[in-house]
């Protein structure tokens, strides 16, 4: 597959949404269908010989990512929503945010016991977000084949809290 230069469709933010902090703006990819594509047939590519029998996406930039390659690799496609957006019997995991805590939550049926799931969000930064998906796929008696992010900022160390599972990235930034 030919090389892309996706660092040129990521924009970059500064002070948003806090003071300090450098945004990596995911939609200069998804208004680039060169890039989108890029994107997505890469995935495709990597994960073409994994055995990956679900992908499990979080909200919501996740979800974007998530639904062409479900869609290209015929695979089920599972959300990991917010507290509260979904319906039915639910698995929920809290977990800590920079500032205080947050909740996720998955539909218990969704997730099947000894399938190898795929776990994608749009970026990796702290990787607490993912570690709280990863826990909840386990708990429901599946196993994590892969973690996988467009953007990975390692800086951050999501590499200790994610310590032991393979992890992916498209785009790393230092
Ligand atoms: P974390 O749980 O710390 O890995 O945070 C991951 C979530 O926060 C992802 O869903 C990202 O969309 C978002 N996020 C965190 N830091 C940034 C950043 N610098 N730029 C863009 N998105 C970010």
């Amino acid at each position: 597959m030919k090389s892309f230069d996706l660092d040129s469709a990521i924009r970059k933010i500064p002070d948003f949404p806090h003071k300090g902090i450098l945004f990596y703006d995911i939609t200069g990819i998804l208004t680039n269908p060169e890039a989108f594509a890029w994107c997505i047939d890469r995935m495709c590519e990597i994960y073409a010989d994994r055995n990956i029998d679900s992908i499990a996406c979080i909200e919501a930039r996740g979800f974007v990512f998530a639904a062409p390659f479900a869609y290209r690799m015929g695979i089920p496609l599972v959300l990991v929503r917010k507290a509260g957006k979904l319906p039915g019997r639910i698995m929920k995991k809290e977990y800590s945010l920079e500032y205080g805590r947050a909740t996720i939550e998955i539909q218990a049926s969704d997730i099947l016991p000894g399938q190898k799931v795929l776990v994608l969000d749009d970026l990796i930064a702290t990787g607490g977000t993912l570690k709280a998906a990863v826990e909840l796929i386990e708990e429901a008696g599946a196993s994590v084949a892969d973690i996988f992010g467009v953007i990975g900022l390692p800086f951050l160390n999501y590499h200790d809290v994610l310590k032991g599972y393979s992890i992916t990235v498209l785009q790393e930034y230092y």
